[in-house]
Parts: C-alpha cells; sequence; structure tokens
C-alpha cells in the first residue's frame, strides 16, 4: 500500500523540506522562552493571526463557530484552550469550562455534530495524574449526559504511555471515547495494531511537538510513510480512523485506503456493531456513510478550524465526513506557535505584521 503513495510537491524539493523542518524545530524551541511568549502575547497584530485559529475566547464564541460550521454539513471537535496546567484549582476550572462547554452545545441542539477534544495536561497530567484522570472521567460523563463524546488530544512523547492508558481506563466506562496517535513517532504503527479494536476511534495525525530523533521521524518523508503504514493498519482494523491532515496526498490515500478495504467486509463488521448500540452508535460517528464508492469502509477526515476551509468544504461536498477542530478559550499561545511553526507561509505572515506594527 505504501508503494501507492503519491509524494507530495514539497517531497520533491528536499532543501525546502529541510528548511521547513529547520524552522518548525527553530519556532517550538523558540515558543519555550519567555520573552518570546511575552513578545508573541502582548503584540496588538497577534490578535489578527490568532482569530483565524482560535473560535474566540469563551464558550458563546465557540458554539456560534460550531454552528456555522455545522450548517455547512461540517462536524466539529472544540476544544478549551489550556495546557501544562500547574495547579489543582487551574486544572479543576479546566474540566468546569468543559462541562459548560458541552452543557453550551447540548442547548443549542448541536451534540450530534459535535465532541470535545481535551488534553490531559490541562486537566494536571504533569503534577497529579490521578487528578487528571479523574476529571477527564468527570468530562467524559458530562460529555455522555449532552449526548457528545470526548477524543483526548496527544501531547509529548513523554507523556504518551501515561495519555494511552487514561484512555483506556476511560474507555472501560465510556467506549465511544477517542484516542490520538502521531504518525511521527516510530512506535505509532504498534500504538495503531493495539487501538484498532472493535468500536476504538482512532485520531492520526502526523504529530506537531518538538520530538527527538531517539523517539521519532524527523525527515518529512519517513513521517508521511509513517502516517500511510498507520492509516493502512487503522483502516484494516475494527475500529473507526479519524484521518485528521490537511495533506493533499494523504487526504487521497484515506479515501483510496478506504474503498480498498471495504472488499474484506470491515464495512459490514463495523456497522454490524454500529447497530448493536441501544443509542444508535451516534457517538461513535456515522455509519457507512455517502462517501464516494458502494460500501466504503466508514471513517472521517479531520482538519483544524483555519486551515484549508474550502478543502474542507470540498470533501463535504464528495459526501465525506468532515470534523473540524475548534479550539477557543484565552490559553492560545502554544496552539498558536505549533500553528505557525507547521508552516513557514504562516510564520511569514506573522512575522511582517509584526514588522509592519513595530
Ligand atoms: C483535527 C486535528 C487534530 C490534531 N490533534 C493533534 C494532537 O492531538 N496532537 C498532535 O501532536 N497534533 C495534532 N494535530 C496536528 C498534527 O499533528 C499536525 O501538526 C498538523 O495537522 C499538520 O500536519 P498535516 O498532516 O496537516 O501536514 P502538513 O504537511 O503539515 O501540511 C500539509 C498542508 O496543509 C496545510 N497546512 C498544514 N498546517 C497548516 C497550518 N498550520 N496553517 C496553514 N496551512 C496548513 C498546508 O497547505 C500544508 O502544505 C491535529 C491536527 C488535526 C487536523
Amino acid at each position: 500500500m505504501a508503494g501507492d503513495f503519491a509524494w507530495p510537491e514539497t517531497m520533491r524539493h528536499p532543501g525546502a523540506v529541510l528548511r521547513t523542518a529547520m524552522l518548525r524545530t527553530a519556532v517550538l524551541a523558540a515558543s519555550g522562552d519567555p520573552r518570546v511568549r511575552q513578545l508573541v502575547s502582548t503584540t496588538r497584530l497577534t490578535r489578527a493571526v490568532v482569530t483565524r485559529f482560535v473560535a474566540g475566547e469563551d464558550a458563546a464564541a465557540a458554539v456560534t463557530v460550531a454552528d456555522g460550521l455545522a450548517a455547512t454539513g461540517l462536524r466539529v471537535s472544540l476544544a478549551v484552550l489550556g495546557e501544562d496546567t500547574t495547579d489543582r484549582r487551574q486544572a479543576e476550572e479546566s474540566a468546569v469550562a468543559y462541562g459548560g462547554l458541552l452543557r453550551a452545545l447540548a442547548d443549542a441542539g448541536l451534540t450530534s455534530a459535535a465532541e470535545v477534544s481535551v488534553k490531559l495536561s490541562a486537566l494536571g497530567q504533569r503534577f497529579d495524574a490521578s487528578l487528571a484522570r479523574d476529571l477527564a472521567l468527570w468530562v467524559c460523563q458530562a460529555a455522555r449526559d449532552a449526548g457528545s463524546c470526548v477524543t483526548v488530544d496527544m501531547e509529548d512523547h513523554t507523556t504518551t504511555d501515561a495519555t494511552l492508558t487514561v484512555v483506556a481506563e476511560l474507555r472501560r466506562e465510556f467506549d465511544e471515547t477517542g484516542a490520538v496517535v502521531q504518525a511521527y513517532l516510530r512506535r505509532t504503527e504498534a500504538d495503531c495494531r493495539a487501538l484498532a479494536v472493535a468500536g476504538g476511534r482512532v485520531r492520526l495525525c502526523k504529530g506537531a511537538y518538538a520530538e527527538p530523533p531517539s523517539v521519532a521521524f524527523t525527515h518529512r518523508a519517513e513521517v508521511e510513510a509513517s502516517y500511510a503504514r498507520c492509516l493502512a493498519v487503522l483502516m484494516a482494523g475494527q475500529g473507526y480512523p479519524m484521518v485528521a491532515t490537511h495533506d493533499p496526498a494523504l487526504v487521497e490515500l484515506a479515501g483510496r485506503v478506504a474503498g480498498a478495504v471495504s472488499a474484506d467486509g470491515q464495512s459490514a463488521r463495523w456497522s454490524a456493531r454500529k447497530n448493536d448500540r441501544q443509542d444508535g452508535g451516534s457517538r461513535l460517528g456515522p455509519g457507512p456513510g455517502p462517501g464516494p464508492g458502494p460500501a466504503r469502509r466508514p471513517f472521517e477526515y479531520q482538519m483544524l478550524y483555519g486551515v484549508r476551509p474550502g478543502e474542507q468544504q470540498r470533501l463535504v461536498g464528495a459526501g465525506e465526513v468532515v470534523r473540524v477542530y475548534v479550539p477557543c478559550g484565552r490559553e492560545w499561545y502554544g496552539y498558536l506557535m505549533r500553528r505557525l511553526a507547521e508552516r513557514p507561509a504562516n510564520l511569514l505572515f506573522f512575522l511582517r505584521a509584526l514588522r509592519s506594527s513595530g
């Protein structure tokens, strides 16, 4: 399958790729510097960049954005920004913010199209793992009460084992809870095999943190090849793959692999289990949908708010299920820096804005 993979344009220009990789590492490293944080957070023109990627500062703004996206046929995953919480009060406030967001989504009648994405570091994972687990359980219950569900974001590699352990615990009570895996980690293909079980919702992304070569592929080609291998494992498994990428070659590959897998009867197995659920399985995602092909294996695409919106609509128009990750809240710094690091053009736009404000 990886042999069918069509390398994107950037792969044919190794110099540009190398510069992009170095830039990414440099931006992520600089983002930890308090002086950079101060500069970025207080510059008036940062706001224009922030509003491109972040829905707003509160639940009401996020629900308005979610409503607009749902009206165009998109699904959403809402995230309350905030990570690396350092005390219990902050962690509890984070969980409460999710509770409020879920109630607001339910009041707006949006929970059939909306789930929430949660970072365990926002719930205290770095200083009290059991607190983070308990708060995550609380958010899962709030989500279920609202008719929605939770996907647990994946953060840097030092937290991967702990996060997957918590997801397994959450799934014992809330089997609709989604996991996230990062294709840039060398371990991820094996993780995909373990997670591709019946009912398992698994988001596959490339990974957004600066990781050392000892644990991660650092060349773009290796990450993309790993993504293709992981995709094949998830599509051949019994779970529900959530293909989180904006990369045109991988978007195309996902459609092709899903089409090929349906011939093995995966689609039939998945939908049989879905129909067993008393709630109709809506929290697990759609059944075999109107996507291209007669009985294609179910999966969904996921993209970020503000990134390739035209492609999101094109896929919806083609009958695909597409979910948009919509962040909200005041703690946008880490999220913004990861988005800037992903794409030189974003960084240039930001730097130009800074220069013209100076
Ligand atoms: C729904 C969703 C959830 C995610 N959850 C996690 C998570 O839990 N943990 C984690 O580590 N990472 C997460 N990520 C981020 C992910 O790991 C990547 O860093 C990010 O998606 C960029 O990789 P890409 O696959 O889009 O490919 P890239 O090669 O980075 O991008 C492909 C093309 O997409 C467009 N593009 C990509 N990023 C941007 C951008 N920031 N601005 C403008 N255009 C852009 C460009 O046209 C680019 O050429 C998530 C991503 C998505 C879409």
